[in-house]
């Protein structure tokens, strides 16, 4: 950092991308003191997807998964950023961006001013809040997002074993908060409006298979129309003694003695919507992450970028790897080092009880389910006599690097025998 407080690179968000981004400059050999990383939450950079697993049902707790641990790289605590030179501002919110082509001005809402000739924007995304519910003030109503909220999520959790727990929406967060609190000892029910669970990415077909298995462990599913329209109070008007579901004219009350809500999030881009381009709800930017400002970048669920192998069809992904590799791509940008456009490969995962399942590719076209389903399942999309997305429940490490291998293909066109013989067993991915 100069005297004045400006910097060559500033990371505005302290997440996931922020700590691979940190890894990059190191890779990339970085000055010291060039790069400066601003984030609010209180600790070093981590791998948020940990906050929804054993986080909470085996107390896994940090500094064990600082970034970059989840890629293969080092734990990189405090020090690590010390060590390197990367000024590491914990505890800090940027307030304010001016993004001009030139020096850009960051304003931290403590009062410190800052300056930087590249900013990449990594500030992730927010859940949804239910704010506009009655009731919504309540004591015992959680969310899950940061270190902070998984911390105070984990000890209800604990405070609560042996009662019940409502778990408003059936996506990822509210599969995996459900399938944590039943480990932990309480009752689960789980209420979303859609016909099944994961509806982005399941099928009827594969979602069945989990439903079935939630329910084997006494978790109970209220889908199908029942939206959560309002928190019930307890006598004292102060915590929640559960919640209220509209179905069509229907209203039915679901008791419980804590609320956990996973309905989605939305990109945190309140900073600088009125400065880029936007698209998808997030910033614009080019196969190098650029946004429409030079020297801005933007990186993880706020990027809204082209996907180099399905024909640059423009998206914004919420998955830790897109933000680990997005990351890597703007800082070798902008440090003049990039040499090829971000060509990502869609993946997600999720882990559940003793499932764990994979996705490459995209969930367009007819979805065609095999495996034995004890536990394994594989399932592929096909679109016009091609591949287009692939999954696995329960593959071999081996089995699940083949995969990702034929993925990075997608789409191709279907090899008959190859197909027949995944989906009757499961080896040889496509
Ligand atoms: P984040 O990691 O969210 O980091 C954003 C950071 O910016 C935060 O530290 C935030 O506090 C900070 N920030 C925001 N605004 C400001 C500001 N104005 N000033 C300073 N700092 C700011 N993905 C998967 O692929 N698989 C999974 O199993 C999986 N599980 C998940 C479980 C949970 C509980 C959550 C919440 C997400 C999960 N994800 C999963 C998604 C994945 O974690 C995200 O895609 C990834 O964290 C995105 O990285 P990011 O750096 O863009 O955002």
């Amino acid at each position: 950092m100069g005297a004045d407080g400006s910097y060559k690179y500033v990371v505005i968000g302290g997440g996931n991308a922020a700590g691979y981004a940190a890894w990059e400059f190191v890779k990339q050999g970085v000055g010291k003191n060039e790069v400066c990383i601003v984030s609010r939450e209180e600790v070093a950079p981590y791998e948020r997807p940990a906050l929804s697993k054993a986080f909470l049902f085996k107390d896994v707790r940090l500094p064990g998964f600082h970034t970059c641990v989840g890629g293969g790289g080092e734990r990189q605590q405090p020090e690590w950023y010390a060590e390197h030179g990367i000024d590491l501002m914990l505890n800090t919110e940027v307030a304010k961006a001016n993004l001009t082509a030139g020096t850009k001005t960051i304003e931290t809402k403590d009062g410190k001013s800052i300056s930087a000739e590249n900013v990449i924007l990594a500030t992730g995304a927010s859940p949804i809040f239910l704010t506009k519910l009655d009731g919504a003030d309540l004591n015992g109503i959680f969310y899950l997002r940061e270190n902070a909220d998984a911390l105070k999520l984990a000890e209800a959790l604990k405070a609560n074993a042996g009662k019940t727990v409502v778990v408003v929406g059936g996506g990822y967060i509210g599969m995996e908060v459900g399938a944590a609190a039943q480990l932990m000892g309480l009752k689960v029910k789980l209420v979303f409006p859609e016909e099944h669970v994961m509806p982005r990415l399941f099928t009827p077909a594969l979602a069945q298979y989990y439903e079935k298995f939630y329910q084997s462990k006494g978790i109970e599913l209220l889908k199908n129309g029942r939206l959560c329209s309002a928190f019930l109070p307890d006598a004292e008007n102060k915590g929640v003694r559960g919640i209220l579901v509209c179905k069509d004219d229907t209203k039915e009350e679901i008791s419980a003695d804590m609320v956990v809500v996973g309905v989605g999030a939305r990109p945190n881009t309140q900073l600088v919507g009125d400065q880029l381009e936007m698209e998808n709800g997030g910033v614009k930017v080019d196969g190098n992450m650029q946004s429409s400002v030079p020297g801005v970048y933007a990186v993880g669920d706020i990027a809204s970028f082209g996907v180099k192998q399905f024909a640059g069809k423009r998206t914004r992904m919420e998955h830790v790897e897109h933000a680990r590799q997005s990351a890597a791509q703007a800082v070798k940008a902008a440090m003049g080092k990039s040499d090829a456009e971000y060509d990502y490969l869609p993946f997600f995962y999720s882990r559940v009880f003793d499932l764990s399942w994979v996705f490459y590719g995209d969930n367009v076209g007819e979805c065609v389910v095999g495996g034995s389903g004890a536990p394994q399942i594989f399932a592929v999309w096909l679109e016009g006599g091609k591949v287009m997305g692939a999954f696995a429940e329960s593959a071999a490490d081996d089995e699940v690097k083949r995969l990702k291998a034929a993925a990075k293909g997608f789409p191709k066109a279907v090899d008959e025998a190859k197909l027949t013989q995944l989906l009757a067993d499961k080896s040889t991915p496509l």
